[in-house]
């Protein structure tokens, strides 16, 4: 027997015990002709104590951080007790111990985080994962994994696995390919997530799908992306959005509950993606705070009567001029608001200059256009924006779309610099009614928003007959956002074959085309097809906000870093000669 019990169990009604102990050598301390030993595993540290008897065998086979032992002993109370630990009022008298496997000085010290960098710590996961950051990051994903899994049971979800080797199914991403040695010259695709597989589940009637699933783009990883991440993807049939978004508020409310013991009661708000874009410039709002875009002009239209018969060009002549209130930052200093200039001038925001507008807390105005707006029209614009004394009116001003972007990032950033975004605080919320159609100006032509398989609202699809009016189509397609984070989405799908058809038309695919890549799905159309609907949601993702961290990298047991690489593995790598030939590559 390896072990009577783990490192994190000991206590003191253990005290007196003959015990035997397995684990990894965290610090070895000797203090005059004792030694103390931190015996490391994962439920904890239990404090080993080697006396002076030991010492000639300690001598002969010395230890060393990270190796592998295993010791016998008796429990005793500790003189010395430490509160900080679970196991801290006891310790082992070692009677004999075995070393089962030295090891390496590792490259980073394993009870503390500072670290070497990234590369080195992925280099070494294994090393990187006895760490207690990562170590408590994959008990989080484990918790939420089971979480999810016991909620969805108790709904009557089933979980199906469906293949990773399959053809093609875009969803908006790169697909990764797999040579096929027994087709030569023909590939697999990875799935990009598991959409037409689990529709044709709910064909086949199996109402009520999930799986906890591996999903591949080949994508860019921009910011805190995975070429292979991990969704939990969802399933129903017979259901209209209301009951899909329902189900997932439970489900979210549930796992915040099991594993963050915090109740959400109130039901998520709902925001169309027309008010998300006016009010927050973006899809994903960060509700926990205010501070909403003041449309002052936008696309051309003047919305702020005080903008009118002015001679400020820069007004005049933008397509839209946007506006936030900052409440309490009326007293920014010339410096502070130079650095805000530099700031939106920053290539990813790529705006020329900001205006400002000084709401001071004697009733008066100042602005860094004065010139083109007297005292009366500043004061016009500050109502317009609802803005009190003491606030500071922020405008940006020029194209719609960038200038909405850009509006969008200062709130944040505005947000971020007043505390705003505290982490502690959750506003969940679904985005609703987004557009079925996005125009695409680079290849110029209609692509679907979400992917082509989501239904426009039934009341619209007449509008699919005209090009000119697809910007107008809606569809029921939804969010779950949080703190500014896009967590999932989905949509209720198309389940007739001509609607089908329609769409693959509307998205540029010959009917050839639609039939060679799509034809599996639309044939299973014409065999009994329930309406349905579902969502897939980040589960990474999640794992990490619930977790309170922004990057989704330290929840993943193994990742791969920015260039896509596993650094420890080195792949993607060459291939021999042989295997490539059998590959016909
Ligand atoms: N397959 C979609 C996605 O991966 C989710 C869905 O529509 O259910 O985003």
């Amino acid at each position: 027997m390896y072990r009577t019990h783990n490192c994190g169990e000991l206590r003191e009604n253990h005290i007196g015990s003959a015990v035997t102990l397995a684990g990894w050598v965290q610090t070895v301390r000797k203090f005059g002709s004792i030694t103390f030993v931190d015996l490391r595993d994962r439920y904890g540290i239990t404090q080993l104590v080697f006396s002076e008897q030991l010492n000639g065998l300690l001598d002969a086979s010395p230890l060393g951080r990270e190796f592998v032992i295993q010791v016998k002993g008796t429990v005793l109370e500790r003189s010395n007790k430490n509160a900080k630990i679970p196991t801290g009022n006891i310790e082992i008298s070692v009677a004999e111990f075995s070393i089962m496997n030295s090891a390496k000085t590792p490259p980073f010290t394993i009870e503390e985080d500072t670290d070497g960098g990234d590369e080195l710590r992925m280099k070494y996961r294994y090393l990187d994962l006895r760490r207690p950051t990562l170590k408590r990051n994959m008990e989080l994903r484990y918790k939420v994994n089971r979480s999810v899994r016991n909620y969805l049971d108790g709904q009557g979800f089933w979980d199906i696995e469906t293949p990773f080797l399959i053809r093609s199914t875009p969803e908006g991403a790169r697909d990764f390919v797999v040579p096929s040695r027994m087709n030569e010259g023909q590939f697999y695709a990875l799935p990009q997530s598991p959409q037409t597989f689990k529709q044709l589940l709910m064909v086949s009637g199996y109402d009520r799908y999930y799986q906890i699933v591996k999903c591949f783009r080949d994508e860019d990883l921009r910011a805190d992306r995975q070429p292979e991440f991990t969704q939990i993807d969802c399933e129903m049939c017979f259901v209209e959005q209301e009951d899909i978004l329902n189900t997932f508020e439970g489900l979210f409310k549930h796992v915040f509950n099991d594993v963050k013991g915090i109740e959400l009661t109130e039901a998520f708000p709902r925001m169309t993606f027309a008010d998300a874009m006016w009010q927050y410039g973006n899809d994903k709002p960060d509700i926990r705070f205010e501070m909403k875009i003041q449309n002052a002009k936008a696309t051309g239209q003047v919305f702020c009567k005080a903008l009118e018969g002015s001679d400020f060009k820069v007004f005049n002549e933008a397509e839209s001029v946007l506006m936030i209130a900052v409440p309490g930052c009326w007293e920014y200093t010339r410096k502070q608001l130079d650095e805000l200039t530099e700031w939106v001038k920053r290539p990813q925001i790529g705006m020329s200059g900001v205006v400002n507008i000084k709401c001071n807390i004697d009733g008066t105005f100042k602005s860094s256009v004065d010139k083109f707006f007297n005292e009366e029209k500043l004061k016009d614009i500050a109502d317009f924006c609802g803005a009190k004394a003491g606030t500071l009116i922020l405008i940006l001003a020029g194209a719609e779309t960038r200038t909405r972007k850009a509006m969008s990032e200062l709130r944040l950033e505005m947000g971020n610099r007043l505390g705003l975004r505290n982490p502690a605080i959750y506003r969940p919320l679904w985005v609703i009614d987004f557009p079925l159609f996005e125009y695409d100006e680079e290849s110029n032509r209609w692509m679907a928003r979400h992917h082509p398989f989501t239904s426009p609202k039934p009341e619209q699809i007449p509008l699919m007959d005209d090009m000119s009016r697809y910007g107008e189509i809606n569809a029921n397609a939804y969010d779950m956002v949080l703190n500014g984070t896009e967590i999932g989405g989905g949509s209720i799908r198309i389940f007739q074959r001509d609607l089908q058809e329609k769409m693959f038309a509307a998205l540029g695919m010959s009917k050839e085309e639609a039939q060679d890549k799509f034809g599996f799905l639309m044939g299973a159309f014409e065999y009994g097809a329930p309406p349905h609907g579902g969502l897939a949601l980040g589960f990474d993702r999640l794992c990490a906000l619930l977790g309170g961290q922004e990057s989704i990298r330290d929840f993943i047991a193994f990742p791969k870093n920015n260039a896509g690489r596993d650094v420890m593995l080195d792949a993607p790598s060459d291939i021999d000669a042989g295997q490539k030939k059998e590959l016909g590559l």
